[in-house]
């Protein structure tokens, strides 16, 4: 497994706005969605390319494209919406595959309760957008289901992180999983988590922030 951490001045400052807990709601969602996009910019480094021929205005020359198949992004349910923009924006040719997971507040214990991704993706890069990535449960689930239908490489893409989590990811499929890149990218790797499983420092809730509580 690889973890980069965007070590980048204008992540920095608009992780430190999105922690403030006085930020309203509708300027979390738009930090969130630009520190999204930078953070696309270094998980998608991996993407393979493919020659092309074009005519520029001035001659014929060789550029570059995205190969096939489209990569798939799957945000994780709530949260994950609020990153789904932000991805798109930098590969709008992708697919989007959805699953929810809800996890019990006392176990912390992950749960699906939605499976929107193909069966098959076979040769796919797939992106999982979850803000948080605290105990690692749920990642581990979705990363799991994405090897299970066989993804090539599959990226996660958290707004922060919790060593706990980390590890956790690390343990399950520390080495190579079957031969397949697993990577996690972040704006930060924060102290700890709580006993409530909340990421300290943190942000708070990120779906609350997003969205509102309900
Ligand atoms: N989920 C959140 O929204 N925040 C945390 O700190 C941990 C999990």
């Amino acid at each position: 497994m690889q973890t980069l951490v965007a070590d980048h001045p204008l992540v920095a400052h608009k992780l430190t706005t999105l922690r403030d807990l006085r930020t309203p709601t509708p300027e979390f969602r738009r930090l969130a969605d630009e520190l999204v996009t930078l953070l696309a910019y270094e998980a998608t480094r991996h993407l393979e390319v493919v020659p092309v021929d074009i005519e520029t205005p001035v001659t014929a020359a060789v550029g570059m494209r995205l190969s096939d198949p489209a990569p798939m992004i799957v945000p994780v349910l709530r949260a994950g919406i609020g990153m789904l923009d932000g991805m798109v924006r930098l590969l709008p040719g992708s697919a989007v595959g959805f699953v929810g997971l809800a996890r019990d507040e006392t176990t912390l214990i992950a749960s699906t309760y939605a499976d929107r991704l193909p069966i098959d993706l076979a040769g796919r890069e797939v992106f999982v957008l979850d803000p948080m990535l605290a105990t690692g449960g749920t990642l581990e689930t979705v990363i799991r289901m994405a090897i299970d239908r066989g993804a090539a490489g599959v990226t996660a893409v958290c707004l922060l992180a919790a060593p706990e989590g980390l590890a956790r990811i690390e343990e399950a499929f520390g080495d190579e999983e079957g031969g397949i890149p697993i990577r996690v990218v972040t704006a930060a790797i924060d102290e700890r988590l709580n006993e409530r499983g909340y990421i300290v420092p943190g942000l708070g809730d990120a779906g609350d922030r997003l969205f509102g509580e309900v």
